[in-house]
């Protein structure tokens, strides 16, 4: 079924990968297409910089996160299928999600159709339960980290380094949007603040912006503490979506929606394209699918 580019018991070198243009650049390396000489399978190929590790002294956390991710086989998680180093590098050979970034495609579309939104959240709750089961928690699960494959089925990417880039995001410049109020008061917290984060994205799908944006991180703070959330009268969301968003931001993690419930949720039912984790061609996002301007 999945051809997969690689034995993963076997050494990698460079010399294995023709390298194509630049995907993209992270916070610790550069990510580029390339392919396998052998059998011809195309990945996307991260290399950072073991200067960076040093220096940010991550070294550990990365090796068990990236043990993690080659661990996790699911249709909506990024495969990480190996790794292999130099004196200065190391490569990491993923899965290639062609087309790239979900943040992109809803900066470009705005926000997006109800049924879009649903097969996002549907095949994202499955991922998590997927990843709790295995007793993960992404925790930093937020567009950016969403990529898109060629059907435009989601996948989660970035288990590599969230708690430290997170924790390295809070004391630098970065958003707390996608975070759960436990999280923030840092407290102890557990898979629940994954189902948090699936509403403020199930809000930001549907509105095009997450839902307690502020100016500043400290207002964006006490929103979130508060639940300090209201729905905008446009674009028109139906009361079932808002409905799931509601159970789902709420401060007590133990009365969140759990993730059986998601997928049961009759918006997603009606909703969810439910063919999105099989072999079959999702319609493309675009203006005219949107149901809320109707
Ligand atoms: P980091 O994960 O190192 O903290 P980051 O999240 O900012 O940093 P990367 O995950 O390295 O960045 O990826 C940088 C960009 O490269 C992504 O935002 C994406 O656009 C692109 N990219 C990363 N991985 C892939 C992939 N497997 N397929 C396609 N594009 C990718
Ligand atoms: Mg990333």
């Amino acid at each position: 079924m999945n051809t997969q580019p690689t034995n993963p018991k076997r050494e990698w070198s460079l010399k294995d990968f023709e390298i194509g243009k630049p995907l993209g650049r992270g916070k610790f390396g550069r990510v580029y297409l390339a392919r396998e000489v052998q059998s011809k399978y195309i990945v996307a190929l991260k290399i950072i910089f073991k200067e960076q590790i040093e220096k940010y002294r991550i070294h550990h956390q990365l090796r068990r996160e990236m043990e993690i991710q080659t661990s996790l086989h699911h249709p909506n998680v990024l495969r990480l299928y190996g790794w292999f180093h130099d004196s200065e590098r190391i490569f990491l050979i993923l899965e290639y999600a062609h087309r790239g970034e979900l943040y992109r495609e809803l900066r470009k579309n705005g926000y997006l159709s109800e049924n879009q939104a649903a097969t996002y959240i549907a095949s994202l709750t499955r991922a998590l339960a997927y990843c709790h089961e295995k007793h993960v928690i992404h925790r930093d699960i937020k567009p950016e980290n969403l990529l898109l494959d060629h059907k435009g089925r989601l996948k989660i990417a970035d288990f590599g380094w969230s708690v430290q880039s997170r924790s390295k995001r809070h004391t630098m410049c970065g958003t707390l949007d996608y975070l759960a109020p436990e999280m923030i008061e840092n407290k102890a917290h557990d898979y629940a603040v994954d189902n948090w984060t699936l509403g403020v994205l199930c809000y930001e799908f549907l509105y095009g912006f997450p839902p307690f944006e502020a100016e500043s991180q400290g207002d964006t703070f006490r929103r979130i503490m508060k639940v300090d959330l209201s729905f905008p009268p446009t674009p028109i969301v139906s009361a079932e979506a808002k409905s799931l968003i509601s159970r789902l931001l709420v401060k007590d993690s133990s009365k969140r929606l759990s993730l059986q419930k998601i997928i049961e949720h009759p918006w997603i039912v009606k909703n969810a394209d439910p063919y999105n984790q099989e072999d079959m061609v999702p319609e493309p996002v675009s203006q005219e699918d949107d149901e809320g301007d109707a």
